[in-house]
């Protein structure tokens, strides 16, 4: 059986976050979700979010070009080498600068050293519990859709 797991990440890979913070929107998931539903994952390292078998496509948020995979693997084997610290990157197709993090991913996917996750909720992440999220941690939040 296939399983769904909701990821918000801050928009902002850098982004630090109050403990305060996460604890209020740790409380706020546990008010809507089954709390054996919900985990946090924090850490200093940042990793890549991926979307699963929602991958579908990245494109190139200068031009809307395809980005083809083979540049976009060595493109994450080069950001790995420094931890994914420096996710610079210049863009083949109209060589504009941009972050692996700022590539548009569909579905989307990003960079992160917080994560909230919900596992398989009988109910959809709707847009308004996303915005929710977003005042009690103060900062915009991308949410990863995955699949597997
Ligand atoms: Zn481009």
């Amino acid at each position: 059986m296939s399983s769904t797991i909701y990821k918000l990440i801050p928009e902002d890979v850098h982004f630090m976050p109050e403990k305060a913070n996460v604890e209020q929107v740790r409380s706020y998931l546990a008010s809507i979700f089954p709390v054996d539903k919900i985990s946090i994952e924090q850490s200093e390292d940042i990793q890549f979010v991926d979307q699963g078998e929602n991958f579908d496509q990245i494109t190139c948020p200068s031009c809307d070009t395809v980005i083809e995979l083979k540049w976009w693997h060595q493109a994450m084997d080069n950001a790995w080498q420094s931890a994914f610290k420096d996710l610079d990157v210049q863009l083949p197709c109209c060589s504009a600068h941009n972050t692996l993090h700022g590539l548009h991913y569909d579905f989307p996917a990003g960079f992160s050293r917080l994560i909230f996750e919900i596992e398989n909720p009988e109910e959809e992440v709707t847009a308004e519990q996303v915005r929710m999220v977003e005042q009690l941690l103060g900062c915009k939040i991308r949410m990863v859709n995955a699949r597997y």
